[in-house]
């Protein structure tokens, strides 16, 4: 990967010998090994021992989980907040590992909306609730950076499976939930977002 990198620096029109870029090879790749660890994580492994069968079936909400992640189009950071929530039927997972959860789909090239969709499928998988909802807000650089949109314009992505899809109250309550704190979402939500919207494909 090092030499990818300095060929790279090359075609920028950089000297990858000069003094301030002579390790810069070797920080990238130590940084990208990082920012895509999620493809080696074991998820299994991650949630080990912290699967618990409980006698509670109320929504457990999990707000505010910060994610960073690249985009798969132009290899740019794209971060933001994630909120969880679930209704559980017999089983949780110790809240802990929600934002672990969230990291291992992070960190990968992504689209946001896959990630989105990630996150509850494999809660889904896990613990079989009775419902499940993820909610992503995200900042691209992709397009601030590059002034393809307003720059602080953010993109809204859902999954809501189960009863967040199914009854309207549930996911009302979740929505009002998340309110308090994110302006916005309430409304921006209930709009789906056509795949590959978050990104724009250019
Ligand atoms: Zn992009």
């Amino acid at each position: 990967m090092q030499d990818l990198i300095t060929r790279l620096l090359i075609e920028l029109g950089e000297n990858p010998a000069r003094e301030g870029l002579v390790r810069t090879p070797r920080r990238v790749e130590t940084a990208l090994n990082f920012l895509t660890s999620g493809y080696r994580a074991d998820i299994d492994e991650v949630l080990n021992g912290a699967l618990f069968n409980v006698d509670y079936s109320e929504m457990v909400i999990v707000r505010d989980i910060d994610f960073y992640s690249l985009c798969e189009h132009h290899l740019l950071p794209f971060f933001g907040k994630c909120h969880v929530a679930y209704i559980p039927n017999g089983r949780v997972i110790g809240l802990s590992k929600i934002p672990r959860l969230v990291d291992i789909f992070a960190r990968r090239l992504q689209l946001q909306e896959r990630m989105t969709n990630q996150i509850a499928e494999t809660i889904t998988a896990q613990i079989n609730p009775l419902g499940v909802a993820v909610v992503c807000e995200g900042t691209h650089l992709c397009m601030s950076m590059r002034g393809v949109e307003k720059q602080n314009s953010y993109t809204i992505t859902s999954a809501m499976f189960g009863a967040f899809r199914d009854q309207t109250r549930t996911r009302m309550e979740f929505l009002e939930l998340l309110k308090h704190r994110s302006p916005g979402v309430g409304q921006a939500i209930s709009a789906t977002t056509p795949a590959g919207a978050s990104c724009l494909d250019e």
